[in-house]
């Protein structure tokens, strides 16, 4: 697996105190795999036991969250928030909310952060956080209770210079507000804690759309330097149809591609017209539905159940955009004999080990999620930096800003691909060109 006995010795090491934590071990195993060439260059890494002191979360927070329900009754919770790395700015990173949700997935999508972060240039660290509450079939006030209670633990963690989350997984702009609300009626200060917030307290114009435009960015970007190509008239199927899949099909749409099918956790709905993005709005964003009823309100549309065949959908673009592990080797093959020519991932992690390692080796632009789904922190960065100044841009300057950042995010990781010999891993070009940042600003700071 590994060349280097250094790197061989941290995995053992990572794998014997973290035994089942598979999703953190997976996301490790990817990162020391890309990193091999690099700590290989300097030697100074062992010596300072860098690579251990990266990958061990700086501090890792598990709370109770008690709240009732609608009925009157006691409900428990589990809270986390791993702070991960602040070598390079404050912890910054989402909150998730997910029956799924365990130390695992919160330290794997922690550790992933903080590349990604370091890879948006600005000046952020790594955190993660959630829950394993569920917020499917849950009332408003249901919703509002839990977010109060899930702050009155958390604001003594976070602060804007500190720690400043977001939203992930079942955590949106309703979510946001009202652990804002809650932080605020704590602290008695009015400060940006929190990023993804509603317009009207200090959110940024094109946060909500910034993960998905982000990600149509880097990988036209991507098409036009790898391929001589773009989205224009390509077949895209995109998974998922939350935040970040509803605006990647808006930005693939708009950059000239048709979006045939979209999923959700159920199943997935195959439209050959081009999914109608207002009738998935309407049921998603607005009614909180499934997306089965997209066929019985579109003629022409199918309903099939199973999320994970939406790869057997014939395209030229894949964007999957809803969770990890959503797309494994059997699927990727799928893709690749279908004609597939880049799969770049909206979601953190969607594809498995096995998978990625299939795009690279066929050459399909392969776009990790660390580097294309970047766009939703990086506007994150320019709302705190909006907050900061008491002032706010319009979309077009935010949306011009996140395309630039998106641009240069392609580029680093496309030099360092190069620099290893192979310019399509940017599996190992987005890990160097993170972890760079970070590594350099760790060692500068001594212990
Ligand atoms: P949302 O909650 O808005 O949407 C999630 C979507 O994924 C829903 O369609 C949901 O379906 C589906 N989904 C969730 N769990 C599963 C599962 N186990 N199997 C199949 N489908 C599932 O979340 P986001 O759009 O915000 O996040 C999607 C992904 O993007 C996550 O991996 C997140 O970490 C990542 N991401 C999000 C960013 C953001 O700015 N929001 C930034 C960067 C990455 P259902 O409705 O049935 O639950």
């Amino acid at each position: 697996m590994f060349k280097t006995k250094y790197v061989e010795k941290v995995y053992t090491d990572l794998v014997a105190k973290n035994k089942n934590e598979t999703e953190f071990l997976q996301a490790a195993l990817e990162i020391l795999e890309s990193l091999e060439p690099y700590v290989q260059k300097h030697p100074e890494l062992e010596q300072k036991k860098l690579l251990e002191r990266f990958l061990e979360p700086e501090r890792f927070v598990q709370f109770k969250v008690v709240w009732t329900d609608d009925k009157g009754e006691f409900q428990v919770n589990r809270g986390y928030r791993v702070q991960y790395n602040s070598a390079i700015g404050p912890y910054k990173g989402g909150i998730r909310f997910h029956p799924s949700v365990n130390a695992s997935i919160i330290k794997f999508l922690g550790l992933e952060q903080t590349l990604k972060n370091s890879l948006t240039s600005l000046p952020m660290g790594g955190g993660k956080g959630g829950s394993d509450f569920d917020p499917k079939g849950k009332s408003d006030t249901e919703i509002m209770r839990f977010c109060q209670s899930f702050m009155t633990e958390l604001y003594r963690h976070i602060g804007p210079d500190t720690d400043v989350p977001a939203g992930d997984i079942g955590v949106g702009a309703r979510e946001v507000a009202y652990m804002f609300g809650q932080y605020k009626r704590i602290k008695n200060e009015f400060t940006g804690v929190l990023t993804g917030k509603g317009l009207s307290f200090g959110g940024s114009l094109a946060r909500k759309e910034a993960t998905g435009y982000g990600l149509c960015y880097f990988t036209n970007e991507a098409l036009k330097t790898l391929l001589n190509t773009d989205f224009n008239g390509k077949t895209v199927v995109v998974s998922g149809s939350g935040n970040v899949a509803i605006y990647a099909n808006q930005k693939a749409t708009q950059l000239g591609g048709k979006v045939v099918a979209m999923s959700d956790s159920n199943g997935y709905v195959y439209d050959p017209n081009g999914i109608d993005l207002d009738v998935i709005k309407q049921i998603k964003e607005v009614e909180r539905g499934r997306i089965s009823e997209y066929a019985n309100r579109v003629k022409g549309a199918e309903y099939h159940e199973g999320s994970k065949n939406i790869w057997n959908v014939k395209c030229d673009i894949a964007l999957p955009c809803a969770t990890q592990n959503e797309l494994d080797l059997d699927a990727a093959k799928t893709l690749v004999k279908n004609g597939v020519i880049a799969v770049c991932e909206g979601a953190n992690m969607p594809s498995t080990l096995e998978a990625a390692k299939y795009f690279v080796e066929n050459k399909v632009v392969f776009g990790p999620a660390k580097a294309a789904n970047a766009g939703g922190v990086a506007t994150s960065g320019l709302e705190m930096t909006q907050n900061s100044n008491r002032l706010s841009w319009s979309f077009e300057e935010v949306d011009a800003k996140l395309q630039g950042i998106m641009v240069n995010i392609f580029k680093n990781a496309h030099a360092k691909a190069v620099e290893q010999g192979n310019k399509f891993d940017l599996i190992t070009g987005a890990n160097i060109a993170g972890f760079e940042k970070v590594c350099d600003a760790m060692l500068a700071q001594g212990i």
